[in-house]
């Protein structure tokens, strides 16, 4: 039975994320997290990359970066490299890459969010991946922050919550391209 998610999206967010202090932060656009993250998304099989950010001119900035691997000199100088861009669609927020999805599928993504932290109300990769390949059909959204981590406004309008990744030491400090490449790989590797 293939594994291939029909309606996975993934979502990197930059508003309403915290700082060290837990203070309430808008984060910046890092260009090799679209990069990595949509190669990644593409290797699994993920249906679109959401790169969401309040800012008019960033998400313009970030659609030049698209522009240029997609079709401009980047398109002919690295294919592999235009097709995971061709993933990318600059939203503004949470809610316009929801919409999007709706309009898409016909129907709400359930929601999935991601965090180094652990807590009480976390779903484990398995449960989540039993899930996600018993109902191919519905689509789901997976979360990811920037900065310290999502704010609770954010994580509070999940669905779900996963546990964290984690290694055998103390040390949690992964950067949100490889904790995506660890969580997609544990949902949709072979
Ligand atoms: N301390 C922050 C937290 O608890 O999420 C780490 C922020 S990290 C730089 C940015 C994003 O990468 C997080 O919002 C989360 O989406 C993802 N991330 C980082 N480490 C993770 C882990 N161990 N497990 C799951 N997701 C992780």
């Amino acid at each position: 039975m293939t594994n291939h998610p029909n309606n996975f999206y993934i979502a990197l967010l930059h508003d309403k994320m915290v700082d060290k202090d837990g203070k309430l932060i808008t984060t910046s656009i890092t260009t090799i997290d679209l990069h990595d993250i949509c190669r990644s998304a593409t290797t699994y099989g993920a249906k679109g990359v959401f790169i969401a950010h309040p800012s008019p001119t960033l998400r313009a900035l970030s659609h030049q970066l698209k522009e240029h691997w997609e079709c401009g000199f980047g398109s002919s100088y690295n294919p592999n490299r235009s097709q995971a861009l061709k993933l990318v669609e600059l939203v503004s927020d949470l809610d316009e890459a929801i919409m999007k999805i709706d309009l898409a599928c016909s129907q709400l993504p359930k929601i999935i969010a991601t965090s180094a932290k652990d807590g009480g109300d976390r779903i484990s990769f398995n449960k989540l991946k039993e899930l996600l390949s018993s109902q191919p059909k519905q689509p789901y959204l997976l979360l990811f922050g920037t900065g310290w981590g999502m704010s609770q406004e954010l994580l509070e309008r999940a669905d779900y919550f996963l546990k964290p990744i984690l290694g055998n030491g103390d040390y949690n400090h992964l950067s949100v391209r490889s904790a995506c490449a660890i969580a997609l790989d544990r949902l949709f590797g072979r």
